[in-house]
């Protein structure tokens, strides 16, 4: 008896955010196929697109934005490990999305200048730190992307806070 009254109180939505579809969710990883499947395809194709384009001047750096947009975007947007989903139906998100956008730019910009410079600096690297060992990559390449991770981490996880206090804001707006 009295657990079936726990249990009810435990399924009743919160109060906060009820007003909108991001918070209203059980946050899940993959109940949006409709986001991480076409992102997680992008991410695929785009490696081959970049093998393609990296003999080009600038072709690493163009090729590499692609994959970095869709795993910022699937960071920022999707509830993987049960983080809390933000849906591009709610308004509160569309508000933010110009400010996002923005910050995606200048994020953008630094990823494509910190390629160029590390791509300068090869030609002053030992040969060793170049070639590529069995299936691996070399460990310039391998410290590249796990940088390129990194800022795109924090590209996501500030997004997040955005949303988040875009959200609150709202609440106490009304
Ligand atoms: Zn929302």
């Amino acid at each position: 008896m009295f657990d079936q009254l726990d249990e009810q109180q435990e399924t009743q939505p919160t109060a906060d955010h009820a007003h909108c579809e991001c918070y209203d969710h059980e946050p899940s990883t993959f109940d949006r196929p409709e986001l991480w499947i076409p992102i997680i395809i992008i991410m695929f194709a785009s490696f081959f697109f970049l093998l393609g384009v990296a003999d080009h001047p600038y072709g690493i750096q163009l090729g590499s934005l692609i994959p970095y947009t869709a795993f910022v975007a699937l960071g920022t947007f999707s509830a993987q490990r049960g983080m809390q989903p933000y849906f591009f139906e709610c308004s509160i998100v569309q508000q933010t999305m110009p400010r996002l956008l923005r910050r995606h730019g200048g994020f953008v910009a630094a990823i494509v200048l910190l390629e160029t410079i590390a791509l300068y600096l090869t030609r002053y690297m030992p040969a060793s730190w170049l070639t590529a060992n069995g299936k691996d990559g070399s460990p310039f390449a391998t410290s590249l992307c796990i940088i390129c991770v990194c800022v795109g981490c924090v590209e996501a996880f500030t997004n997040r806070s955005l949303l988040e206090r875009a959200h609150a804001k709202t609440q106490e707006d009304l």
